[in-house]
C-alpha cells in the first residue's frame, strides 16, 4: 500500500473536531422552508447574511464564494438580483445566468472548489450549471429537516462536533449543546461596545464599574457553558492591546455612557482596558481565547498594512497573559510564517487552520508542513469551516482532508517521519489537540445543570 493511500485512509476515517463555525441554529433554517423571501436592502455581507431566509443555491454562495465572484467583476446590481430578490422576481435559472460568467472566471479558487465539492458530494450534481440549480433548490428544501445538521456534519463532512461563534448574538442558547459547542463572543463587551447588552444583566451602565459588572454577568451566565472566547476586532483595529488602567478608562466610559462619541484614540484606549479585563476573566474561567488574525472576509476593504502587524502586535499581549491560551485563527494569512514563529516561541500560543484551506489550499499545506517541522504538533487545530451554512462545510472538510493527507505523505516521502509518526500526528491534528484543549465535559455538565 502506498504512503498516500494508507495515510489517506486514516484521514478519511478520522472524525474532525471542528473548532470554528458560524452556524445559525438549525431551527432557523427549518423556518425558511417553503419561503421565497426577498432580502431587505443590504450594503455589505453581514446585513445580507442576517436578512437571508431562503433554502436555495445562492445561499451556498453567500459565504465565501460570492467574494470571489465580486473579485472577478460581478456588480452590485447583479449581486442584488441574485441574493436580494426572491425567486418569484428573478427565477433560479435567471440567477444562474447572471452568476455563470463570474463562476467560470473564478471556479479555480479554494472558495469555489470547496463549493463544487459540496455540490458533488451532498447534492450529487457533478457540476453547477443552468439546469442543475433548480434541482439543487429542490434537494436543499428536502434536506432541511429536523436533525439534518447532525446528519450533514457526521455523515457527509466527517465532523464529530463543531464550535460555533454566533455572529448576531453574544452566545446561542443552542438546541444541540453536544453537537454545537458555543463560543462566548466578547466583541460587544470590549472592543465594539454595545451598551444594549447590559439590559439582560439588569444594569443601566453609567460607570466603568457598571460595565465591569456587565462583563462579569456575561461570564457568570455563559462562561461555564462556553467552550472558548472569541474576538474578531482585527477587522476594525490593530491588535496592540496595551494595558490601560481603570482610572484612565473610567472617564472615557462615562462619556460614552452619556451619549457622547469618542475619538478613535479614546475608543481604542477604552477597548484596550476592557479587552485586558476580559482576558483576566478568560483566565479565571479557564477559557481559551480565539482571535481572528490575517485575511478579511468580503471584498475591497482590507488594510494589509494593519494585518501585517497582527503577529507583532500580539506579542506583548501574549506575554502579559501567560495564564491565557491564545488560539490564533486562519494562520494569519498571508503572513503565516510569523505564526509558525509565534507558536514555536510562546508556550501559550496555538494556531487554528480554520478557514485557511479555502482561502488558499496550497499555502495552507505549505504552512502545515513547515509548521510540523518547527512547532510541537500539539499546538494546531486543523479544521473549522468558518461557515454560517452547514451544507458548505462538506466541501471545505474535503479540501482540509486532502491537504492534511498530502502534508503527512510528503513528510514521510521526504524522510522526515515514519508513517506511524505521521498517523499519530494526524490523530492529534484532526481531534486529539482539541480534546486536550477544550473542556467539552465541563461545558456539557453546565448545559445539563442549566
Ligand atoms: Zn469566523
Amino acid at each position: 500500500m502506498s504512503v498516500i493511500s494508507s495515510i489517506g485512509e486514516f484521514v478519511e476515517g478520522t472524525l474532525f473536531i471542528d473548532t470554528h463555525e458560524h452556524l445559525i441554529e438549525e431551527s432557523r433554517r427549518l423556518e425558511w422552508r417553503g419561503k421565497d423571501a426577498p432580502v431587505p436592502p443590504f450594503d455589505s455581507w453581514m446585513p445580507l447574511f442576517l436578512g437571508y431566509q431562503r433554502n436555495d443555491w445562492p445561499y451556498l454562495f453567500l459565504q465565501y464564494a460570492l467574494d470571489d465572484l465580486l473579485s472577478a467583476g460581478m456588480t452590485a446590481e447583479e449581486t442584488h438580483k441574485v441574493f436580494g430578490l426572491s425567486r418569484n422576481e428573478v427565477s433560479s435559472r435567471q440567477k444562474w445566468r447572471i452568476v455563470e460568467p463570474y463562476y467560470e472566471r473564478a471556479k479555480n479558487t479554494g472558495y469555489l472548489q470547496a463549493l463544487r465539492i459540496t455540490f458533488r458530494e451532498l447534492f450529487e450534481e457533478e457540476e453547477v450549471y443552468e439546469s442543475s440549480v433548480e434541482r439543487v433548490d429542490q434537494k436543499m428544501e428536502k434536506l432541511v429537516q429536523k436533525g439534518y445538521y447532525k446528519k450533514i456534519l457526521h455523515d457527509h463532512a466527517g465532523v464529530e462536533s463543531a464550535q460555533v461563534n454566533a455572529l448576531d448574538q453574544i452566545f446561542y442558547e443552542t438546541e444541540y449543546p453536544d453537537l454545537l459547542f458555543q463560543d462566548l463572543s466578547f466583541v460587544a463587551l470590549s472592543t465594539e461596545l454595545d451598551l444594549a447588552i447590559a439590559e439582560p444583566a439588569g444594569i443601566e451602565p453609567s460607570s466603568i464599574d457598571d460595565w465591569h459588572a456587565v462583563i462579569d454577568w456575561h461570564f457568570e451566565t455563559y462562561g461555564p457553558r462556553a467552550i472558548a472566547l472569541k474576538n474578531q476586532s482585527a477587522y476594525v483595529r490593530r491588535l496592540n492591546y496595551v494595558p490601560v488602567a481603570k482610572q484612565e478608562a473610567a472617564p472615557l466610559f462615562a462619556r460614552l455612557a452619556n451619549g457622547q462619541s469618542l475619538s478613535v484614540e479614546d475608543s481604542e484606549a477604552l477597548g484596550n482596558h476592557l479587552f485586558n479585563y476580559c482576558l483576566d476573566k478568560a483566565a479565571e474561567y479557564k477559557l481559551p481565547v480565539k482571535l481572528h488574525t490575517g485575511y478579511y472576509a468580503g471584498v475591497n476593504n482590507m488594510p494589509l498594512d494593519r494585518l501585517r502587524r497582527n503577529a507583532g502586535d500580539l506579542c506583548p499581549v501574549i506575554q502579559a497573559h501567560p495564564d491565557v491560551k491564545f488560539i490564533l485563527m486562519h494562520i494569519g494569512y498571508p503572513y503565516q510564517d510569523e505564526y509558525i514563529a509565534l507558536a514555536k516561541h510562546y508556550s501559550n500560543v496555538y494556531i487554528d487552520l480554520c478557514w485557511a484551506w479555502i482561502i488558499n489550499p496550497a499555502a495552507s499545506s505549505r504552512f502545515l508542513k513547515e509548521a510540523l517541522l518547527a512547532v510541537p504538533a500539539s499546538k494546531f487545530f486543523t479544521f473549522g469551516g468558518d461557515y454560517i451554512s452547514v451544507e458548505t462545510i462538506v466541501g471545505h472538510a474535503r479540501l482540509a482532508r486532502e491537504g492534511i493527507t498530502r502534508v503527512l505523505s510528503d513528510l514521510v516521502n521526504e524522510g522526515y517521519f515514519s508513517e506511524s509518526d505521521t498517523l499519530e500526528m494526524g490523530q492529534r491534528l484532526m481531534r486529539g489537540n482539541a480534546l486536550e484543549m477544550f473542556d467539552f465535559e465541563g461545558a456539557l455538565a453546565a448545559w445539563s445543570a442549566d
